[in-house]
């Protein structure tokens, strides 16, 4: 299973308290984590194996709503900074909209991505 990870800057402290309290099940043998370049560098650091795409501004979400459209990744973790002015908004809207088209769960927030866990 593939989940892919990625967190707006405001929401990266929060991503990295959800992975470090999720590790046990992040770091299975059957889970692949896949992210954008910046998330995945903070993931890294947290002890997780991750395969990092561009960062999200310059193309990283749009990479991962292709693998959507592939049928490789399962499932997607994004936490949106609702606060936050974002100049890839059209890529974010894009990813999420493929979500929905190809019905691959997707969380938005920590208390969604925390209901999607206990389904691992
Ligand atoms: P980042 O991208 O992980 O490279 O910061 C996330 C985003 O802003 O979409």
């Amino acid at each position: 299973m593939e989940i892919a990870i990625i967190a707006h800057d405001g929401k990266k402290a929060e991503m990295v308290s959800f992975l470090m309290k999720h590790l046990g099940v992040l770091d299975r043998n059957d889970i692949k984590l896949v992210s954008t370049g910046t998330t995945g560098a903070h993931a890294e650091k947290a002890g997780l194996t991750v395969t990092r795409f561009q960062s999200g501004p310059i193309g990283g979400d749009a990479e991962i709503a292709a693998r959507v459209v592939q049928g490789l990744t399962d499932m997607v973790l994004f936490f949106r900074d609702p606060l936050g002015k974002h100049p890839h908004e059209p890529d974010v809207a894009m990813l999420m909209r493929l979500c929905d088209v190809h019905n691959v769960p997707l969380a938005t927030n920590p208390a969604s991505a925390e209901l999607l866990m206990r389904s691992l």
